[in-house]
């Protein structure tokens, strides 16, 4: 295909990638946040670094056969963490071939030059919420994902905080119970623990529910019976959204947030989450400039991490 060179060329594309333990995702992004060509992979998380990163390569050649690549300026990436923005490196926990990964070189190397900007995936998230999701107009936000995994950002004074290696807003090892089962972090009792799917999923069981036969023990099911009044269902979403509550209250009571937006394939049950998260918000969140806080689902959805890593190649994040 060959492009007509009479149509406008877009204000700006860029390509974002979106590194996770399960999927590569890709896309080109115009410069209002719009995916205008889609391509993905999976994640061959268990295989060695080379072979991961031929997959990206797939998925970047994919982007690179459209005539709309002509019109890319940039390429950003959004990858699991922890990252090093500043070796431009990854160490993705589920993706044990990668460590120290030099990503940014090994895509810089596939795209003729192009600049790439690496971010993390929290920062990813934020970053898409803020420019077009629940946290657009919001000058400081946590956004979270809440999936088998518990993962956030922070936008403050209207800007994406990555920190100085990138990981900044990694909610989801906040501890909030000293004694509670160890983490695999190394810590006790941090929120993700409490509030990923699979612990929802665990804990419905240990107290009496059971997935109907032939069906997965998920939280996705978990929120089905809760939604049918199932009690063990029902306890085992109130106790997430109670350490969701109480790693939000203590983000705001640090840094001042007024909005807490929540992603993911668990924040997906809706009220079955929201309610009990929301009634136990004040119990936690009680000092007089936490108490207008509120929380809200994400708008990004799946989309969320090529989203984001647009705006950083677009140059939307802090300096
Ligand atoms: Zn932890």
């Amino acid at each position: 295909m060959t492009s007509t060179g009479t149509a406008p060329a877009p204000a700006g594309l860029v390509a974002a990638l979106d590194i996770g333990g399960t999927k590569i995702a890709g896309a080109l992004v115009d410069d209002e946040g719009r995916i205008r060509l889609r391509a993905r992979r999976a994640t061959p998380a268990a295989e060695d670094g080379g072979n991961v990163m031929a997959a990206v390569a797939e998925v970047l050649d994919d982007l690179r056969s459209s005539p709309l690549w002509a019109e890319v300026r940039g390429v950003g990436i959004g990858s699991a963490g922890p990252v090093d923005r500043a070796a431009g490196a990854v160490s993705p926990v589920n993706i044990p071939g990668w460590r120290g990964y030099p990503l940014r070189e090994r895509v810089g190397e596939r795209v003729g030059g192009l600049p790439v900007e690496l971010i993390g995936d929290g920062a990813a998230i934020a970053a898409a919420e803020h420019w077009v999701g629940a946290a657009r107009g919001s000058s400081d936000a946590l956004c979270m994902v809440v999936s088998t995994g518990v993962g956030g950002g922070l936008v403050l004074g209207g800007r994406v905080r990555q920190g100085s290696t990138g990981n900044a807003g990694h909610i989801g090892h906040i501890s909030v119970d000293l004694d509670g089962d160890p983490c695999p972090c190394g810590a006790r009792g941090c929120v993700e623990g409490l509030a990923r799917g699979p612990a929802i999923a665990r804990r419905a069981l240990e107290n009496g529910w059971r997935p109907d036969p032939g069906a997965d023990a998920s939280a996705v099911a978990v929120a089905a019976a809760a939604r049918a009044g199932h009690p063990a269902a029902v306890a085992s979403f109130a106790r997430a959204g109670r350490a969701l509550a109480a790693s939000i209250a203590a983000v705001a009571a640090l840094v001042e947030i007024e909005v807490a937006v929540i992603g993911g394939g668990v924040a997906g049950a809706g009220e079955v989450l929201f309610a009990p998260l929301r009634e136990a918000l004040p119990q936690y969140a009680t000092l007089s400039f936490t108490r207008g806080l509120r929380v809200v689902p994400a708008l990004t959805g799946p989309d969320a991490g090529l989203i984001g890593a647009a705006a950083a190649a677009l140059g939307r994040l802090e300096a």
